[in-house]
């Protein structure tokens, strides 16, 4: 099912296209212009940096404290969030409050599963810093893994030691599959000594079998 790659080849890699951030309003400067002028494109200036703060919709502008998570467009991560059941206990530990968007959603679900399956394994890396990718299908995940690694393989999801990446299909999307892929992300950040494929491999299947407990 689960899979993912020791191999640590680098190969140029084109991520999901990201939405340009909204850039402000160009200001026309005059050539003389008065002390005054320039006291009130320093207000509008201001005005137009808070309000950009409030509207910055662009996916990898949003914050967590673990993960950058890259899509194509919306709909993937509304399929993503729709997919990410989370079970009862661990549903109740959302911090409801912050949440506004999908986007807001997903992101608290996913810092939830890294700090649930830090428990699971008893393994609390520091600086814990990791890319989501999300694509539509496994026809993609495909695709991207004989890009990257030369090898036709039928992973729903995998990570990627060299990129500290998870790549998942949105259609295959689990609970107990992130949970599986987030596995290995800490086990690669919590040793110095990468530790043997195998052992890798079984910690990771800890995880997704008791993120559920
Ligand atoms: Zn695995």
């Amino acid at each position: 099912m689960t899979n993912f790659s020791l191999a640590t080849a680098l190969h140029p890699f084109s991520q999901a296209p990201q939405p340009d951030r909204p850039l402000p309003p160009p200001f026309h400067i005059s050539s003389q212009p008065s002390l005054n002028i320039f006291f009130l494109q320093g207000v509008i200036l201001f005005i137009v940096w808070v309000t950009s703060l409030f509207l910055s919709a662009s996916p990898s502008l949003a914050k967590s404290r673990y993960v950058t998570i890259r899509y194509a467009n919306p709909q993937i991560l509304k399929d993503f969030n729709e997919n990410l059941y989370l079970n009862r206990s661990l549903s109740r530990m959302i911090k409801r409050k912050n949440i506004v968007t999908v986007e807001d959603e997903v992101y608290a679900k996913v810092d939830l599963i890294v700090e649930k399956v830090e428990v699971v394994l008893d393994m609390f890396p520091k600086n814990i810093n990791f890319t989501l990718v999300l694509v539509p299908t496994k026809k993609e995940i495909a695709a991207l893994y004989k890009k990257n690694y030369g090898k036709h393989v039928n992973h729903i999801a995998y990570y990627s030691l060299s990129r500290k990446t998870i790549y998942m299909s949105v259609n295959d999307t689990r609970l107990r599959v992130l949970a599986h892929e987030i596995g290995h992300m800490i086990v690669d950040h919590f040793f110095k000594v990468r530790p043997p494929y195998n052992i890798h491999e079984l910690m990771a299947q800890f995880a997704e079998k008791h993120v559920t407990d």
